[in-house]
């Protein structure tokens, strides 16, 4: 039977709409490319967007035209965020730390229309003008005091902002319409693009604000390290405004010195990163003694966060919530909060369950698959490849056809690379990326595992495991080591003693390297392929 409700499509302005009414005390903090702290609330912040819709309109910006960004986080970004969304055009974000090449790629392959960046990024946009699409008009986020020098044909943000009416008319739009586009960033192959729809974004606000309250909350100040080009900020510009808390945007710093000093003054309550921006943090605090003094929560997910990471923060009264996601579900897929039930278990058992991945945020399914495609039981033993399905998942990369048509299975499960279990209560672990993986003698090596083993000796500031090509077995792993002090180094010996409570001998690292610092990739992970490549060619302890 049908029923008898309203059909409203969902929009993303809606989003901000709300808060300018009802969160009057909501407000984005942002530290500016232009040296100094600038300050709005929500209302101010509608009004704004209002105006830049208004000259995205004149700049020639139609529905489903793409809007390219290369911006920190920041008010400016959050504008764009909202403009776009609300006259039915889409937000291409661009990662600044793609190669020339990677971002020529994705600024063509998107047809970009108009592209606004911050002044940070002057001769990055000088170096790759002369491959820009024909007639891209070109926006410096700035006012026209701070216009860079440059021979390129310039516009000024404030400047078209200004003289435009306060209010706009926001079309009803398709709720399916695109809304927000990202790239991978593509560490094999061309990046492929993720196509978030009004609805999707929308529906993934609400998912995080239900999963996460502790962050999210009416009154609460948000740092959100994780960069606005990278999947949307992991959604914060949206579930912020949606439930009335105010956006701390800390720029181009995020170093732990400077996210120390911002959280500081700003009594930051809550803060989400990748696990490499809160190794810089921890350092800080432990060079100053103290933690941030609102600091109460902090999500960290993109890779693995090492138990004694958690630990760490946990031993200074910080909640650590440890997520799991990918920019193709929007990204959140899993969050760490721990349910009621486990109140009870001792710090070491809670520990031990927030080193892994967290259960399913509501609106993602998620399912494990042998080789054959066949469902395995979530018993927690059973390993098999991650798949998912849900409301903010892709249903295809835009304009790739091919990559397509690879990442569903027979069911329509977006396949995820990962390989995972899932325990009977749903709780995610993730073993590795399918092809980080080490295959040793017909079994499997995880990675994450012994890295996380490593990464609890004193000796060990950072590490990597990755697999060498071995005659007899196939591959063995070995492990790179940033030591704490370059002159005390940890032998493998120690690091053998620590990981042998845990796994069998024939999984322990066969040698261990020394280096300075692990390569990243440009969402800040640690690039096992750059480590790959590097140890090329190496040749193991008994391996002749
Ligand atoms: P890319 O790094 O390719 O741009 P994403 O940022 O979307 O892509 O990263 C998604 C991948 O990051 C996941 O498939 C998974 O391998 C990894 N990942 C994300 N969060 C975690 C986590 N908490 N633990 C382990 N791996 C994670």
């Amino acid at each position: 039977m049908q029923a008898m409700m309203m059909n409203m499509p969902l929009r993303v302005i809606d989003i901000l709409s709300h808060a300018a009414a009802n969160h009057p005390g909501g407000e984005i903090v942002s530290v500016r490319c232009e040296g100094d702290i600038h300050r709005e609330t929500y209302a101010q912040a509608f009004e704004r967007t209002a105006q830049l819709a208004h000259a995205l309109k004149g700049l020639g910006v139609d529905e489903g035209d793409r809007v390219a960004t290369l911006a920190w986080n920041g008010y400016r970004h959050f504008e764009l965020y909202y403009a776009t969304a609300g006259m039915g055009a889409v937000c291409h974000t661009i990662n600044p730390r793609l190669s020339a090449e990677q971002m020529l790629y994705i600024i063509n392959h998107a047809s970009d229309k108009v592209l606004c960046f911050d002044l940070t990024f002057v001769p990055l946009i000088e170096a790759l003008s002369d491959h820009l699409p024909d007639g891209m008009k070109l926006v410096a986020m700035t006012d026209r005091a701070h216009m860079p020098e440059s021979a390129l044909d310039l516009l000024c943000y404030e400047d078209l902002l200004a003289d435009h009416p306060q209010s706009y008319d926001w079309p009803i739009l398709d709720e399916d319409s695109a809304v927000g586009l990202c790239y991978t960033s593509g560490t094999t192959g061309n990046p492929k693009g993720a196509l978030y729809s009004q609805r999707s974004t929308v529906l993934h606000a609400l998912f995080v604000t239900v999963s996460v309250p502790r962050s999210l909350h009416e009154g609460s100040r948000i740092l959100p390290v994780v960069p606005m080009f990278h999947v949307n900020s992991w959604g914060l510009p949206y579930a912020a405004p949606l439930i009335g808390a105010s956006l701390i945007m800390p720029g181009a710093k995020l170093d732990g010195a400077s996210l120390h000093d911002l959280m500081q003054t700003e009594q930051v309550n809550a803060a989400w990163g990748v696990p490499t921006v809160w190794m810089g943090l921890r350092a800080e605090i432990d060079a100053r003694g103290a933690k941030p003094s609102a600091l109460d929560q902090m999500v960290v997910g993109g890779s693995a966060a090492a138990r004694e990471l958690i630990a760490y923060f946990e031993g200074h009264d910080v909640d650590v919530c440890h997520a799991w996601g990918m920019t193709e579900l929007s990204p959140v897929g899993t969050h760490g909060q721990l349910p009621s039930t486990m109140n009870d278990l001792s710090d070491d058992e809670k520990l031990d369950m927030k080193a892994l991945q967290g259960r399913r945020i509501f609106g993602v399914d998620l399912k494990i698959s042998d080789e054959e495609g066949a469902s395995l039981p979530h018993d927690g033993k059973a390993i098999g490849e991650l798949h998912v399905r849900g409301n903010t998942v892709i249903s295809g990369y835009f304009n790739n056809p091919e990559a397509s048509d690879a990442a569903f299975d027979a069911e329509g499960w977006f396949a995820t690379g990962d390989v995972a279990s899932i325990s009977a209560d749903g709780f995610l672990s993730i073993q590795d990326r399918a092809k980080d993986l080490i295959k040793s003698g017909g079994e499997w090596i995880s990675s994450i595992d012994l890295e996380n083993m490593a990464m609890a000796h004193p000796k060990v500031a950072n590490c990597a495991v990755i697999a060498i090509p071995h005659p007899k077995w196939d591959e063995r792993p070995i492990i790179v080591v940033v030591p704490n002090d370059p002159q005390d180094p940890p032998s493998l010996g120690d690091l053998h003693g620590l990981m042998s409570e845990h796994v069998a001998k024939w999984q322990l690292p066969d040698a261990m390297e020394l280096i300075e610092d692990l390569p990243l990739t440009a969402t800040g992970k640690v690039s096992k392929l750059t480590l790959r490549q590097k140890f090329d060619g190496y040749v193991l302890p008994d391996a002749h």
